[in-house]
């Protein structure tokens, strides 16, 4: 008899839930409507939204727009930038920057304004990131585990990319406070994101193997997926129910199966899997 535990806290995050609902409500029948990169890293989502006629672009197609086109701008936020181009061209935009994105951005250029250096920990292309960049003309320093490298002069302030590890946090302000006199920092890990690690974390100890469910180019269902292989060496990350085929030998013996889902991961995936399980 197999027992298939799902941790506590799983799956869609306000702001991704917020983003989404409101994305399938969008219809301009007159203009055409788009997406500044996928609405979110899941495939069977952005998959449907394409059905619904609302397509992917890139920065590089915002020269083509029309004033009747309408632009989604997704939870990681744009830069100021990319904004101002927007609104330059008159289309209708949508901005579904998840409100504790946009307190970082705020965060940063402000501390930018008083002269601070900029550090952010994250990943240095990931738009969130690239986004929280422009606020500060560009000019962070961006450090993806902790670890810095260039000399700490002056005023710092530090905010973090959402989605990070906590033990990356703590490693970068150790470093920080090594060499800096004089910084301030925002610990803007997300409290959605750190919930679905601490139950990840607990969760993976106590199973025989463990699944995490969510689109592969998604940043916090890889680091669940790292947090969970730490603690369980049968870890495997799925993206839905299909490729549950190719993991089924693998955990045909396992009798605890743990299941988690990132924060773009929508419930029917996660139900279909389990169900298929
Ligand atoms: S993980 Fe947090 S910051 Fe990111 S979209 Fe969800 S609620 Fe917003």
């Amino acid at each position: 008899m197999k027992e298939i535990i799902r941790a506590a806290n799983s799956g869609f995050c306000f702001g991704v839930g917020r983003a989404v609902d409101e994305a399938f409500t969008i219809l301009r029948p007159e203009g055409k409507t788009y997406t500044m990169g996928p609405l979110i890293h899941n495939r069977d989502v952005t998959g449907k939204l394409t059905d619904q006629g609302i397509r992917e672009i890139t920065p590089e197609f915002i020269p083509m727009l029309n004033p009747e086109d309408t632009v989604i701008i997704r939870t990681h936020g744009i830069s100021m930038t990319l904004y101002d181009e927007l609104k330059a061209r008159g289309v209708e935009i949508i901005d579904l920057t998840c409100p504790y994105v946009i307190n970082i951005q705020k965060k940063v250029k402000e501390y930018h304004g008083k002269g601070y250096k900029i550090i952010i920990l994250g990943d240095l292309n990931h738009p969130e990131v690239v986004g929280i960049n422009g606020y500060c003309e560009n000019s962070a320093y961006i450090t993806k585990d902790g670890t810095i490298d260039i000399p700490l002069k002056g005023k710092i302030c530090v905010v973090s990319q959402t989605t990070e590890k906590q033990s990356n946090w703590l490693t970068l302000i150790g470093n920080v406070a090594k060499t800096a006199k004089e910084f301030v920092a925002f610990n803007t890990i997300c409290k959605a994101t750190e919930d679905r690690q601490k139950s990840a974390e607990e969760l993976s100890k106590e199973v025989d193997a463990m699944i995490v469910i969510g689109g592969k180019s998604s940043s916090n269902t890889t680091k669940l997926y790292e947090i969970c292989k730490r603690n369980c060496a049968n870890t495997f990350h799925i993206e839905n129910a299909k490729e549950l085929d190719a993991i089924r030998e693998k955990i045909k013996d396992a009798v605890k199966i743990g299941i988690t889902a990132g924060a773009s991961t929508p419930e029917w995936i996660i139900k279909e899997a389990m169900e298929n399980l």
